[in-house]
């Protein structure tokens, strides 16, 4: 007769020690192993880890704007006979020769040991001799790690190290400013392991001065310098005999679109007459076909020169607009409302915002003193005469009068008045609800007219805080009375 007492104990027993085996055979893997061994290992856990990461995003993601990239699904498709790419948030590409293979962008950490597993099932064997890199957001770096072996050159521009330094010193800055436009996002940044930001050190740079030209397996490679874009460390891949540029972020997620001059996500500044260089340079090149590092690749030369040609001269003309702006003793402001593209060069502002781009200019030449007050001077900012403003006023009052300019459609301008209510009283059931509606009608203009993503994504990050407040219960990254509409 068995003993049901004694046969679960020893089944429980039995059952620790196939653990302690099996944590004993894995550190065994991990310690003794060869380092292709390891690597495999290592590869297995960052797919599974990032397996989850992407689930969990994918699962608080309510689709729109940047949230649609995490839907695309991470799979490899062959562009011609020696492209392949793993599509995702950010793609990875590969072009495989004779002689070794050369990586292009290495795409989203959490996406990217997957993006390695598929490419590999599908790529002739060949060692990885390159592994280029398009700019240093964290989307086209991520698995860089993952891809580099013992004789791998990481391609970068002269740049790449220092906004990569610059990136990391403010990683919790610009993580907290990236949360409210993509809520979606992971609470914190992850600072260790496999999925960490900021570890990449470039083995060989470009610049203006120094392109990167090789051959390999009977096809050349070039590597150009066209800062501007993304950042001051852009580059592009271009293959002469093939006719293909791989641009990376050079044109921003679509193609063609106005760029983000500089973006409003807390970035440094990205010089415009730089990237109207850059995009000279890519028009002498004449693509047949362009490889971006988001979404689907463009074909065909003409309407590539057109497109190119428009998004240049679109930028040229916003440059222009805003110098002779300027000159002229225009303010900011008055030149963000007259500045419009012109028909013939009309694009989509889903990305940039042609009046985003004129006060980045204009800050870009001016910088910080605007010469409009002298408070500008001083660590004394309007909102600290607020409440005061409010209480004199009184905030009923105000209140009413900035629900008169929803009504008549002067959104911005009821926010101005509702800045002052709520600094007097920041939970004033009246002017939370003024200010909600203020905001609900720039969102449906947003959507009614260029469809901006980082106009409609700060817009709902408003919407949601209001609403918050409303409801009584605020928990946010800063101060919701701190930070404009
Ligand atoms: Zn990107």
């Amino acid at each position: 007769m068995t003993n049901p007492r004694r046969d679960s104990r020893f089944l429980h027993l039995k059952k620790i020690a196939l653990g302690l085996l099996a944590l004993v055979s894995i550190c065994a893997v991990v310690l003794f192993a060869s380092k292709d061994a390891r690597r495999a290992t290592e590869l297995r856990l960052a797919e599974a880890a990032g397996n989850i990461a992407t689930r969990v995003v994918a699962s608080r993601s309510e689709g729109g704007g940047a949230a649609d990239f995490i839907s695309i699904p991470i799979e490899v498709r062959k562009l011609n006979e020696i492209i392949f790419q793993a599509r995702g948030v950010a793609n990875t590409q590969v072009i495989a020769t004779s002689e070794g293979h050369v990586v292009f962008d290495t795409g989203l950490a959490t996406q990217a040991a997957k993006q390695r597993r598929i490419l590999d099932d599908a790529l002739p064997p060949g060692d990885i001799t390159h592994v280029i890199l398009s700019h240093s957001h964290q989307d086209h770096v991520g698995g860089t790690r993952f891809w580099v072996e013992d004789e791998t050159e990481i391609v970068a521009h002269r740049a790449f190290s220092e906004e990569q330094r610059y990136l990391l010193d403010l990683q919790d800055y610009l993580w907290s400013r990236n949360r409210m436009l993509f809520p979606f996002m992971p609470e914190n940044p992850i600072k260790s392991g496999p999925f960490a930001y900021g570890v990449i050190e470039p083995t060989l740079v470009v610049d203006d001065t120094k392109p990167l030209r090789f051959e390999q397996g009977g096809i050349r490679f070039e590597v150009l310098s066209t800062p501007g874009a993304e950042g001051l460390d852009n580059l592009c891949l271009w293959l002469p005999d093939k006719l293909i540029l791989f641009s990376g972020d050079t044109f921003g997620p679509n193609f063609p679109q106005f760029p983000n001059i500089f973006t409003m996500r807390g970035e440094k500044v990205r010089k415009p007459i730089e990237y109207i260089a850059s995009l000279e340079r890519l028009i002498e090149l004449g693509p047949e076909m362009i490889v971006p590092s988001h979404q689907d690749p463009i074909r065909g030369r003409e309407k590539i020169r057109a497109d190119l040609v428009k998004m240049r001269d679109a930028v040229r003309y916003v440059h222009d607009a805003t110098i002779a702006g300027m000159n002229a003793g225009k303010t900011v402001h008055e030149l963000m409302a007259e500045i419009e593209l012109p028909e013939p060069l009309a694009l989509s502002q889903i990305h940039g915002r042609v009046s985003w781009a004129v006060k980045s200019i204009w800050e870009y030449y001016a910088t910080w003193f605007h010469f409009d007050s002298t408070t500008e001077l001083y660590a004394v900012p309007v909102r600290s005469v607020q409440p005061e403003l409010a209480r004199l006023a009184g905030i009923d009052a105000i209140t009413k009068l900035a629900a008169e300019h929803v009504e008549a459609d002067e959104n911005v301008e009821a926010l101005h008045l509702l800045e002052v209510a709520l600094a007097g009283d920041s939970s004033h059931r009246a002017a939370l609800e003024a200010r909600l509606s203020a905001l609900q009608n720039l969102l449906n203009q947003a959507e009614g007219s260029f469809q901006n993503s980082y106009e409609m994504d700060w817009l709902k990050y408003r919407i949601r805080a209001t609403n918050e407040s409303l409801a009584g219960a605020m928990q946010m990254p800063i101060r919701r009375d701190t930070a404009s509409p």
